[in-house]
């Protein structure tokens, strides 16, 4: 039989992700870590009963919501500290167009503890809408943490660490245990502030490339890459951008990366100037 779990009369729904922070310090440490001034335009992803909503909102003019829960839609919508100042949006963050909330002169400033299970794929899919962010304050799984700030080499390093630096610049903020939770889930925590490059340092020509060659490089990330690009480089190709072809995807920088892609984005150009034939799919 399934076995229901309450918090504050909200039964707990495991499959959005739902740890409730419960910890008042840790709260307050968020709040200041990232703080909001009057007219900044917030938004929060996945509020849950408000932990963190209603602390901040006394800073704010307004707080655009994003939470998926019908249940706690209806306690939000219903709480007298903070229903006259949010705009909710019930809402899959997923499917959220980031774009139509874009207002005129004002980057968006997005925080969040995140729901754990889908946190990647949320990190992914606001790359999208990167020029429009101000910056970003995540809770989330230490591991997922580990990935974002790793060095290549590193056991973490790997597709979301070269996306997540390429777009911008990460910075750990502190950990927190998991009792700061209810229920506590079974990692620590670390809270992470990203803030979008003003200006792209190793921009990519065409970012799907980028995305197809590090897809590529990871599909196996114990295969050398010679044998991972083979379809793509030859090993004389990732010998002319210093790459050993006996390396693996993760000894690879990302600047690298960006290269190496480039180069296929520029092929055209490269062929031209005689400078090496890229051999694609033989
Ligand atoms: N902010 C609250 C707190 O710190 O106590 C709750 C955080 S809880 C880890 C994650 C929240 O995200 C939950 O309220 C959950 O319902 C919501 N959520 C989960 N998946 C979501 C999705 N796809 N879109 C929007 N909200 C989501």
């Amino acid at each position: 039989m399934m076995h229901k779990q309450f918090y504050k009369n909200h039964h707990i729904r495991k499959r959005f992700g739902q740890h409730f922070l419960i910890n008042v310090n840790i709260i307050n440490r968020i709040i200041s870590a990232i703080n909001p001034q009057s007219n900044d335009y917030i938004i929060e992803i996945g509020p849950g009963l408000g932990a963190l909503t209603e602390p901040i909102i006394k800073y704010l003019d307004n707080l655009t919501i994003i939470e998926i829960d019908r249940d706690l839609v209806r306690r939000l919508s219903d709480n007298n500290h903070i229903n006259k100042k949010i705009i909710i949006l019930e809402k899959d963050v997923m499917n959220v167009n980031f774009s139509k909330l874009i207002q005129k002169n004002k980057k968006m400033r997005i925080f969040g503890n995140l729901p754990y299970n889908i946190s990647t794929k949320i990190i992914f899919y606001l790359f999208n809408y990167i020029t429009f962010i101000k910056d970003m304050h995540f809770m989330l799984q230490k591991e997922v943490a580990d990935r974002l700030v790793a060095k290549p080499g590193e056991k973490s390093y790997g597709k979301l660490t070269i996306m997540a630096q390429y777009y911008c610049q990460i910075i750990p903020l502190f950990t927190i245990s998991s009792g700061s939770f209810f229920p506590s889930p079974n990692v620590d925590s670390v809270m992470v502030r990203l803030i979008p490059h003003q200006i792209i340092p190793y921009p990519a020509i065409d970012m799907c490339m980028l995305n197809f060659i590090v897809n590529e490089a990871f599909k196996k990330r114990r295969k050398i890459l010679r044998n991972s690009l083979k379809n793509i480089f030859t090993a004389e190709v990732l010998e002319l951008f210093g790459i050993c072809p006996l390396s693996r995807a993760e000894n690879i920088s990302g600047e690298q990366y960006i290269k190496l892609a480039n180069s296929i984005s520029n092929q055209y150009s490269l062929v031209k100037k005689n400078i090496f034939p890229i051999s694609i799919g033989h």
